[in-house]
Parts: C-alpha cells; structure tokens; sequence
C-alpha cells in the first residue's frame, strides 16, 4: 500500500507555491495525499514566521500530533517553511516528535530527507536543513544556501490549480525593520527571463491559461543578460506573446519600483490585469520612517494617483501594520486619511507583532497596548469595508445597460 502524505499550509503565496511543488514531488515518489493528519504516514507543517500568531498555530497542531507520533514512530513528521529556517533547533525543543526541519532554501532536498529516514533503522537522529544566516556568512555563501527550487510541474497531478503561481524572485533585499523575510528568505535573486518563459509555456502546454507572477518584491524583479538589464516590464511583455497565456498578474509589489515603464506595460498588454497589490503598511511618515521603508505617504499617494491616471479602470489593494512602535492616534488617523485617499479595493490589516532579529525588535519599544492595537484593526477594517463596498456598487452600477 502507498504512503499517504498530509501537508498544511501556512502564510503568503510564497509558501502556497513551495506547497505545491513539495506535494508534486511526493508524489511522483509515490505517495498519495491525505487530508486527515492522523490517517497519514508523513505529515508536514509549511509554516509562516511573520507574526507570532501563525507560530503559534503550528505548534499546537505539532503538539496535537504527539500521539499519532507515539502510537507509530515510524511515522514522519517534518516542520517546511519561514519558521524553520528561523527556529531550527527550538522547533526540537517545542516539539521533540518532530523528525525534520527543512528551511524554505532547502527544499530541493526534501524527498532524499523523507527517504533517508524511511530507509534507516534505527531512525537516524533528528535532521535540520537550513541556509546560512545573511548577517553572519559572506554574501556568496549565503546566495549559495539559499537553492532556487523551480522543478517541472505535472498539472495533471492535480496540484496545480489557476492561476498558476509562477516565482519570478526568491528572496528579499527591502529590510523593513519589521520583517523577518529577508531573514528567513535569504538575499533576493531573479530568476531568468528564459527559465520563467519556459515554465510558462510548459504550463501553458499542459492547458492553464492564468498566471500570478510571484515575488516579494515582485516589481524589483531585475535579471542582466549582456548589456540588456531584463525588468518586469520587459517580462510581461515577453510572456504575453506565449500561446496559450490568456491572463497575468503579480504580486507583491514594492511602492518605489512602481515605474512608468511597469505602468504603461501593464496599460498596454491586454493580458495583464489592471490591478496592483502595493503594500502600503503606514500612512504617517515618521512610522513609515521607523518601519525603514524608504519613502513618504506623500510619494505612496503620487503613485496612487500616477496609476489611476495612467490606467482607466485601475484598482488597488493593500496592506497596513496598525499599533508599530510608538505610533500614536494621530499618526494612525494619518493612515485612515491615506486609506480613504487611495480608495483601495481591500486591504490587508495586521496588528505589529514583535519578531526576534529584526532591527524594530532591537531598537524600538513594542509600546502599543494589545487594546489599541486591536480598535485600530477594527476602525481601519470598517474605513476600508465602507470604501470596498462604495467601489462594487459603482462598478456594478457602471456595469447595468440601465444606468450607464
Ligand atoms: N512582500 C511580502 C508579500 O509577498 O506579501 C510581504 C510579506 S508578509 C507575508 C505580508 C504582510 O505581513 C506585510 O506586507 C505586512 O503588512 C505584514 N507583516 C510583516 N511583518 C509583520 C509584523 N512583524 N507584524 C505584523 N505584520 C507584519
């Protein structure tokens, strides 16, 4: 009988996709998937370590797992993702069944892991499979450990679902003083032009016709080929002429790489959707400041208002930490102000949680009490609701014969 397989999922689109591709490889091992953890033999955790809540999350179901591992210790259960790369051995620690640790740059050598313990007896000891730690290592060795991971994938396995995620870049260089992703993610590296147009096309090939191009900074995107430095604009281009693509977006995008060049691509290529995930996270320049993020909410609102003139019928979304280091209510009503400003389809709000490494948790006091933190969540959320619902009720007005 086949090994059975459960994996969970935790965090961004990032993850979504190593998923993905981590259950195509299982499979092609020979397992099939289970969607009951305690039904399965190896369980896997693809976790997330931008908030503490979603670490949390992942150790209770850890702990949850403590009998399913006693009953069977032949059973494998092995922690993926943003939070092993950051725990290593405190995930041992916190949960001692559990059997491996794989960080998200190590996840080409996540089936000779399950294999190796499948095949030793006794198991061999507990196994931690990280990439080097950037303020430590040398910028190549570092590069080095964190392994592009992009192998073939088989839609017919099921895995793949439209739109197709599609990483154009791994990695981060933005050092927000909040984020653990430049950490945990490693340096940003472009893949090439041809190696994405490949994928896309072996896709296409196989009948999905929408893609999400996927980075953290995903308008950063620049590859050099010769004298030619390759950015998103001319990727969008490029992959448009691929037979077979009927539609593309991407996200997430970084607001100063919001060139003229990337809007006019996206107003002119037909294929491209008109819309763009920009996180904004403040709207007061002097927390914008401190969240090291490299420009003002006056520049956040030219760029706005450069994309709604630039193309028609253009939306936003967005994301906002409420309650960072010594914010203060008026520098909060200054991002209820830039909210209602830049009339954002949606927005993604989260409340500031401390992360161990990052330069915000070394020198700024996390000095919003949990209540204030938790009313401006719920006050930005209503401002942004009443906003979503203004916009489908124009959008469908404008859309009805009788009104238009
Ligand atoms: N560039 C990434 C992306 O692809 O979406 C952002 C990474 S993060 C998964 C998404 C959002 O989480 C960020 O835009 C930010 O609003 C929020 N975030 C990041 N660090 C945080 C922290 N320490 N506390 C609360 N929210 C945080």
């Amino acid at each position: 009988m086949p090994l059975q397989f459960y994996i969970e999922t935790l965090g961004c689109q990032m993850n979504v996709l190593d998923s993905e591709l981590a259950c195509s490889a299982l499979l092609r091992m020979g397992m099939v998937p289970n969607d009951a953890p305690n039904d399965a033999d190896v369980v896997l955790f693809n976790t997330c370590s931008v908030r503490q809540h979603a670490e949390e999350k992942v150790y209770s179901a850890l702990g949850r797992l403590k009998n399913w591992k006693e009953e069977n210790p032949q059973r494998i259960l092995g922690v993926l993702g943003c939070m092993a790369q950051k725990d290593q051995k405190q995930v041992f620690r916190r949960a001692p069944h559990v059997d491996f640790v794989l960080g998200p740059g190590r996840l080409d050598v996540l089936i000779e892991t399950i294999e190796r313990l499948l095949n030793a007896t006794p198991r061999p000891a507990k196994t931690i499979c990280t990439s080097l730690h950037r303020a430590t290592n040398s910028l190549a060795d570092v590069l080095e450990s964190f392994r592009l991971y992009n192998p073939e994938r088989t839609v017919a396995s099921g895995q793949t679902e439209e739109p197709a995620l599609v990483r154009i870049t791994f990695g981060c260089d933005q050092c927000c003083s909040y984020c653990v992703v430049p950490f945990v993610r490693g340096p940003e590296q472009s893949r090439s032009p041809q190696d994405i147009a490949d994928e896309v096309q072996h896709l296409a090939d196989q009948g999905i016709s929408t893609f999400t191009l996927i980075g953290q900074a995903v308008n950063s995107y620049r590859y050099q080929e010769g004298e030619h430095q390759f950015r998103l604009a001319d990727l969008l281009y490029r992959l448009s002429d691929i037979g077979g693509v009927e539609q593309m977006d991407f996200v997430t995008n970084y607001p100063l790489y919001m060139t003229d060049d990337l809007l006019q691509a996206v107003r002119d290529l037909p294929k491209v959707l008109k819309h763009f995930h920009v996180p904004a996270q403040s709207g007061s320049d002097s927390i914008l400041k401190r969240m090291n993020r490299h420009y003002t909410a006056g520049q956040y609102r030219e760029m706005a208002d450069r994309i709604y003139g630039m193309i028609p019928g253009a939306t936003m979304t967005s994301d906002f930490i409420v309650g960072f280091c010594s914010e203060t209510d008026e520098d909060f009503e200054q991002t209820v102000d830039l909210v209602k400003h830049c009339r954002f389809r949606n927005s993604f709000i989260f409340k500031y949680s401390e992360r161990a490494g990052t330069k915000a948790a070394e020198l700024y006091a996390d000095d919003v009490p949990e209540e204030v933190k938790k009313y401006r969540n719920n006050r930005l959320l209503e401002v942004q609701i009443e906003i979503s619902r203004q916009l489908s009720a124009k959008k469908e007005a404008d859309s009805c014969p009788l009104t238009r």
